[in-house]
């Protein structure tokens, strides 16, 4: 592990557990998060689960599970480069995804709609409770019973509703504070992630194409570097060259700017990173051409209608799985029928968002169809 700066969080100025355990033995706590979070149900479960394609379109596309590791490479490089706490970020952003549902963003959404009057459903509130309530493995608690920290930055967004109940951790969203740089981080580690390997992801799949990107600033940039240093190179190792320089452009800007931003707000402690802006950033050229790719992605991938027909199928599989369980309660797994006694249609949602999405797929199957299956 490096040194540590200053205002990194580390053991000695972490808030503990909810629940007192001893130190751990030949590990720091965080990396006893760490472990927790591997060996837990729903990160197996993130294997089966999709980003942008559903999961059983192509084995080479990314699930939720490789996602996940690419963020956590990234953050990790990111936190090293400034002193922070490598097995902290590494939690956060390894358990990031928790709680998505099967069918990446259009299940999410659609699970909010379903949820709409019984309290929503937020996917990192989701996370949040796998850790904290919905994994059932140890002996003396539910969930994993993790570091306040960690289960800070899993906590990316809440609304202000939803905060007021949950009191130390949600005071930040009430009183503006910020996280620390760890959580900061990791959300910058996944967009990161993410906008580069939908890059990939969309240029494998055919939906999107090299003429199209090359209209992308950063993208083509790179492209260009490649393509001068390289000639001859096959099309697909000049995209993977041309990826892998724009993350380094990405990480290293983002540390660049981040240490500058930290030297000059005089930064010294944690306390100092909870009451000052937002400290990781961005240069504002790098983030033009950030939103520039975003925007690229939004219009010719997320919105492509090949994904657009995708996405569809998803939220029509979600409403009718949400519906039918609603509807007839004793079609849920007996657990989750106890669950409904206690907490209404929250566990309907938690039985749904648990699901991979060859599952939900299966269960949809199973409720309406006759044919044997
Ligand atoms: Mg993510």
């Amino acid at each position: 592990m490096n040194s540590l700066a200053t205002y990194a969080v580390s053991t000695n100025n972490s808030r503990g557990r909810v629940i007192q355990e001893s130190a751990p033995d030949g590990r720091s706590e965080f990396q006893r998060d760490r472990d927790r979070i591997i060996h837990s149900a729903a990160f197996r479960r993130l294997e089966y689960k999709t980003q942008v394609f559903v999961n059983h379109e192509g084995d080479l596309f990314r699930t939720r599970l490789t996602h996940s590791l690419e963020v956590a490479q990234i953050g990790r490089s990111i936190a090293r480069n400034l002193g922070l706490n490598e097995d902290l970020v590494e939690a956060i952003t390894l358990a990031h995804d928790l709680g998505h549902t099967p069918f990446g963003h259009a299940g999410q959404d659609a699970l909010n709609d379903c949820m709409r009057e019984h309290g929503g459903f937020e996917h990192n509130l989701q996370s949040l409770r796998v850790v904290d309530v919905l994994e059932e493995r140890y002996a003396t608690f539910d969930g994993l019973n993790l570091c306040y920290e960690t289960r800070e930055g899993i906590l990316k967004h809440v609304s202000k509703k939803n905060a007021q109940k949950l009191g130390e951790l949600g005071e930040r969203f009430l009183q503006d504070k910020r996280p620390s740089l760890e959580a900061q981080l990791a959300n910058f580690a996944d967009e990161i992630a993410y906008n580069n390997h939908d890059v990939d992801d969309g240029l494998r799949s055919g939906l999107i194409t090299l003429d199209q990107l090359k209209e992308v600033t950063i993208f083509s940039r790179h492209f260009k570097q490649v393509k001068d240093r390289y000639p001859h190179l096959t099309e697909r190792r000049v995209v993977y060259e041309t990826v892998r320089g724009i993350i380094n452009t990405l990480v290293n800007d983002l540390i660049q700017q981040s240490r500058q931003n930290i030297q000059s707000a005089g930064i010294v402690s944690l306390a100092d990173v909870h009451s000052a802006s937002p400290l990781i950033d961005f240069s504002q050229i790098v983030k033009r051409e950030q939103q520039e790719l975003k925007k690229f992605l939004f219009n010719h991938l997320y919105r492509h209608y090949l994904v657009v027909r995708m996405n569809k199928r998803a939220q029509h599989t979600i409403e009718k799985l949400f519906d039918a369980f609603s509807n007839e309660i004793r079609m849920l797994p007996i657990k989750y029928q106890e669950k409904f006694k206690r907490e209404g249609h929250q566990a309907i949602a938690d039985y749904i968002a648990g699901m991979t999405d060859r599952y939900a797929i299966k269960e949809y199957q199973r409720l309406f169809t006759i044919a044997e299956n």
